[in-house]
């Protein structure tokens, strides 16, 4: 057969970047630190393990299909009517789900840029058409993101803590973000890393969606609840949106392990927030240990750090591998480091002391 012959694909997807997923790095003495993709050092809980265990029992059957248990528990612990969330595979199972609803050719979605890697992959598989506003110190611009807003737009992303940079939308300049978007745009906040937030300024999306039948709030089971392998997110808005994602949705996406597990995390709360309270204080310490070292960093609300290395981000990302550092590089511009647990924040705090003397000599 001719190799030139091929299955008519879409054409869009010629202009796919793939995902790359992080690497595995291993140092010379096998050692490996994953500080790439933003997990919890923490393996699951007790509870966690039994729950996940009962649930594999079960492997057979097919999942609740409406996620009863699992949307009860969320409805119970957040404060919010059962109606007003819709779970997914992840919260960018959910995001897909969202983006499905609203946006179609000749549709705006917008979010701002150096953003998560999954918005403009997600946007380009509907036809619509990505619109970016470049960040601004790192941080959103959001009168920027505003005035870019036309009759088209249909969604707006906005990541809050931001990944990569770990910075955040202040409640006032968010809510007068708000009065300027039409009513008929959804506004999506992602708060996959919300619980990481200390600082008492940030937007915070259960309070504000109440009164904003736009705002949709995206929270996933990856993070603070450490069950990134298992699948679970869910968003919380107004019960004409949470409808719409619903429809969109693959059939039983969220399987029967994950809504086990994440009831169970739920239930977990304190005990897994206390976790996060651990990484928050090495953050702290991580980020005063690269300041002191010289270090542009700027200050984070997530469970990573934002490295704006520029031109030897490269060189950077080399440097860590070699030691069994996984981080993730962004080239020319910069490296985004997990807080890991306090060996792995040293192991990585080792590569950058050597590596600033290095360029200082
Ligand atoms: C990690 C992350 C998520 C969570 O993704 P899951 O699909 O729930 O694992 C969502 N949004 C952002 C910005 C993230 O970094």
């Amino acid at each position: 057969m001719p190799d030139e012959i091929t299955p008519r694909f879409r054409s869009m997807l010629d202009r796919f970047v793939a995902f790359k997923a992080a690497k595995v790095a291993t140092s010379p003495d096998g050692r490996s630190f994953g500080l790439a993709s933003n997990e919890s050092p923490n393996g699951p809980l007790p509870s966690v393990l039994e729950a996940i265990n009962q649930a594999a029992l079960q492997a057979n059957r097919y999942p609740d299909f409406n996620c009863t248990a699992l949307i009860e528990a969320i409805s119970a612990t957040f404060k919010v009517p059962a109606e007003h969330v819709a779970v997914g595979c992840g919260s960018v199972g959910v995001t897909k789900m969202l983006v499905e609803a609203v946006a179609e050719p000749g549709t705006e979605v917008l979010f701002a840029w150096r953003s998560f890697e999954v918005y403009p992959v997600l946007v380009g598989l509907t036809g619509a058409t990505a619109v970016t506003v470049p960040l601004k110190d790192e941080r959103h611009d959001l009168e920027a993101m505003a005035d870019a807003v036309t009759e088209r737009t249909r969604l707006i992303l906005i990541c809050n803590p931001n990944n990569p940079t770990g910075t955040v939308v202040g409640r006032a300049e968010f809510e007068a973000f708000l009065d300027r978007v039409p009513a008929d745009c959804l506004v999506v906040l992602d708060e996959a890393y919300g619980e990481y937030v200390r600082d008492d300024d940030v937007a915070d999306g259960l309070e504000l969606y109440r009164d904003r039948p736009n705002l949709v709030v995206l929270r996933t089971f990856s993070k603070a609840y450490g069950l990134a392998s298992l699948r679970a997110g869910f968003m919380v808005a107004h019960p004409v949106v949470a409808e719409a994602a619903r429809k969109t949705a693959l059939s039983f996406a969220v399987n029967g392990v994950v809504q086990a597990a994440a009831v169970a995390s739920l239930a977990a709360t304190d005990e897994l927030l206390a976790r996060v309270a651990d990484t928050v204080k090495e953050r702290e310490r991580v980020r005063d240990t690269l300041l002191s070292c010289d270090w542009t960093v700027p200050s984070s609300e997530a469970n990573f750090l934002w490295l704006p290395l520029g031109e030897p981000t490269a060189e950077f990302a080399a440097a860590c591998e070699a030691q069994g550092v996984a981080v993730r590089a962004f080239p020319d511009e910069g490296v985004r480091v997990s807080i890991g647990s306090p060996d792995e924040n040293d192991a990585f705090l080792a590569v950058a002391r050597a590596f600033t003397t290095g360029r200082r000599a």
